[in-house]
């Protein structure tokens, strides 16, 4: 069995200021090392004050993901040597004497799959690394310390994920979630990153770091597994390391053993007393959050009976959530949720197709209008949702130009089956015999109509024909 699980990093780029300085927390505006002071660099001396705020949009991401949130928290150096980090050690937020990070034990449903979050910690990001260069000979590494100390949230969750797929439908959730709190932008780039670790068949687990993308997680996830399994087959052990993702070459390359916690030499930061988060705060950032993915859910189920699993669907997409609050009234909300959830999900499964999509909530009450109407089938309202998609051209319109029209009319549908008797005799045998296969016949005049036949009145006339 494949396991998988998530560390996600989330820039908090809504807020005024980094996360112990007064630096700006949107350092993507300034020149090179323009945006520093003696706290983001580490100089001797200076002293971090924590940014409150900071500690307000990381309880309300615990809470919109039903985390727990223990009344103190405390801050953690990690000590580690490394260009990017000036300090030499990352200011963080650790477990080791009890829950002391801003949120524990939340989770996520993804497809009725709960996915527990372990951790969510609030710490500080690093510099960044460029390298120049064409060759590794005439190679240069350039540091930029804007990035350093602007405020991250760690999620941890528990390696629940059983395939790839899950992951991405995990990670639109919880962007869209973190886009809807306004404490962040995951859209920008390098503000939402995700390292991944995956283990089959109860075997060590591999971290695979470096992933530049969303869609680049996918693959490096897909190439993995497979890696894995390979090895799995041959009965070589499979090595506990951490990998990075050869972006170029599309592959995961071994790049060090793993270090265990006691590695970093954690200990507590006393520059930085412990945070009380008492209730007063914690009702305050209540009343503030907008709606939550289940209580959306919830209000889906009760006030249009739309069935739950449809309604999880809906309400864990803002897309999808925005397409339906939009264009249902009381009388089609069901239909229009089964056709997102049935046919537009189809099509439109990525963020850059919501993006590109053309699609309105208006198009959407059309089509229910027409099928309601018997103007179309269900069939050509599909057909027509990929054109509109694409165009955005009114439904009325799409309709019309693809000749979609619904063909209701007796004696048509009568000479289309005369035709499928001819060219079908075996089946039309069959038919008579077992009434049950009669639906293959139906398929032929779909077939022969490009889908555009009443399915009801259809079957009624070949059962007349057949005798039945
Ligand atoms: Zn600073």
């Amino acid at each position: 069995m494949t396991k998988i699980g998530l560390e996600i990093h989330c820039q908090l780029t809504k807020l005024e200021s980094k996360l112990f300085c007064s630096c700006k927390a949107n350092y993507r505006k300034f020149e090179p090392n323009h945006n520093i002071c003696p706290v983001c660099m580490g100089l001797p001396g200076s002293l971090p004050r924590l940014n409150q705020k900071a500690v307000e949009s990381a309880a309300s991401i615990a809470m919109a993901l039903s985390c727990e949130t223990p009344d103190k928290i405390a801050f953690f150096r990690k000590n580690y040597f490394y260009p990017d980090l000036p300090k030499n050690f990352q200011i963080t937020q650790l477990n080791v004497y009890g829950d002391m990070s801003v949120g524990g034990e939340g989770y996520v449903n993804v497809e009725n799959k709960k996915i527990k979050i372990r951790r969510i910690q609030l710490e500080e990001d690093p510099g960044r690394i460029i390298y120049e260069g064409a060759s590794e000979r005439t190679k240069i590494t350039l540091i930029d310390y804007n990035r350093a100390g602007t405020p991250l949230v760690e999620i941890v969750t528990d390696p629940d994920f059983e395939s790839p797929r899950q992951v991405r439908i995990f990670l639109n959730i919880l962007s869209d979630l973190l886009e809807n709190l306004g404490v962040a932008e995951p859209g920008l780039e390098g503000a939402m990153r995700a390292d991944g670790n995956v283990s089959i068949e109860g075997g060590n687990k591999v971290e695979i770091k470096n992933i530049g993308s969303f869609h680049d997680l996918e693959k490096a996830l897909h190439f993995e597994i497979t890696r894995q399994q390979s090895l799995f087959e041959r009965d070589i052990e499979i090595a506990q390391e951490t990998r990075h993702w050869d972006d170029r070459r599309k592959i995961t390359v071994s790049s060090r053993s793993k270090e265990e916690d006691q590695d970093y030499r954690y200990f507590l930061e006393n520059d930085i007393p412990w945070v009380k988060i008492d209730q007063s705060t914690r009702d305050t950032l209540k009343e503030n959050m907008p709606e939550s993915i289940s209580s959306k859910k919830d209000r889906y189920v009760e006030k249009f009976d739309i069935a739950p699993q449809v309604a999880e669907i809906i309400a864990s997409d803002r897309y999808y959530s925005k397409l339906f609050e939009n264009s249902y009234s009381d009388s089609n909300a069901k239909d229009i949720a089964n056709l997102i959830t049935t046919d537009v999900i189809g099509f439109i499964d990525t963020k850059e197709k919501q993006q590109n999509s053309k699609i309105t909530s208006q198009h959407l009450s059309d089509l229910i209008d027409a099928m309601n109407s018997k103007t179309i089938t269900r069939n050509s309202a599909k057909v027509a949702l990929q054109e509109i998609m694409k165009t955005g051209k009114d439904t009325k319109i799409v309709l019309n130009e693809l000749d979609l029209g619904q063909v209701s009319d007796s004696s048509e549908i009568e000479n289309i089956i005369s035709q499928i008797f001819e060219e079908e005799k075996q089946a039309v045998i069959d038919a008579k015999e077992r009434p049950e296969t009669v639906n293959f016949l139906v398929g032929k005049v779909m077939q022969k109509t490009k889908g555009k036949a009443d399915p009801v009145k259809t079957l009624e006339l070949i059962k007349s024909n057949l005798g039945q």
